[in-house]
């Protein structure tokens, strides 16, 4: 699929990938698919099979016969590519609802026809969409990866280790001290891994590996719930397929069975 920026300016039918906050709505009959719905106002994503797809923000207002669930929820669900474009739509609607006005002078701001940008209507500013790069990494020692229980969300599976990029930081830079900030850890031979979009903190994860180099592990507590090393044969529950983190997971196994 080619994604094309505008917006619909006629009463034409389409693919509606509607967004409420984290959720899309769907249609259940007789199996979860994308609604297709009028498509004024709503944001031009590109063809699918020959249809055009369209993102539109939910006010109350629900394509006829869907309802919200969240899109998390939905990998596996729904086909690969429609849950491509429906995280895209996901970061566009909150990128153009999040930029209506001018974060330099306080005005509205409109958005183009042609380029996918809002430009203030008094001063001239622009506002793009934004990514926030961040490093999740791999770390191995002995034959072991080193997981860890993410304190602040709490959630019930270890993963591998994960931080914004800092201004000003390369890429190598922010993995080595996002480790030694989060494990106490210095780390050596960084290698990229891979990459993927993650729309649900507006981010780009870049997937590394590296190998433990010095110090004993000492888990940052506001950041770590727990954290240990984790042999092929022993991995605890890690997260489901939809995130890179498991990419790299089942890449260490892979390689040591
Ligand atoms: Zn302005």
């Amino acid at each position: 699929m080619v994604f094309t920026p505008g917006v619909s300016d006629s009463r034409q039918r389409g693919l509606i990938f509607a967004i409420e906050g984290q959720s899309l709505c769907v249609t259940r009959d007789p199996v979860i698919a994308i609604p297709m719905a009028d498509t004024g106002g709503a944001l031009y994503l590109g063809e699918l099979d020959g249809l055009p797809c369209f993102a539109r923000r939910v006010e109350g207002d629900l394509p006829e016969g869907s309802e919200p669930l969240p899109l998390r929820q939905l990998f596996g669900a729904l086909a690969e590519e429609q849950f491509a474009i429906a995280t895209r739509a996901l970061g566009i609607i909150a990128w153009d609802h999040d930029h209506r006005f001018c974060g330099r002078c306080g005005h509205p701001t409109r958005r183009s026809e042609t380029e996918r940008v809002r430009t203030c209507s008094t001063c001239g500013h622009t506002a793009y969409p934004r990514l926030s790069p961040a490093v999740i990494v791999l770390v191995e020692k002995d034959g072991c990866c080193l997981l860890a229980r993410n304190a602040r969300t709490k959630m019930p599976f270890f993963s591998t280790l994960a931080g914004f990029v800092e201004v000003g930081e390369t890429l190598e830079q922010c993995v080595a001290r996002e480790i030694e900030e989060e494990a106490g850890i210095t780390l050596s031979d960084i290698q990229y891994f891979g990459s993927q979009p993650w729309p649900f903190t507006n981010s780009l994860m870049i997937g590394f590996t590296a190998r433990w180099a010095g110090g004993e592990l000492r888990p940052e507590p506001t950041e770590i719930l727990e954290a240990g090393w984790f042999a092929p044969d022993a991995i605890p529950v890690v997260p489901p397929k939809l995130s890179i983190a498991r990419e790299l997971i089942d890449d260490f196994v892979r390689r040591h069975s």
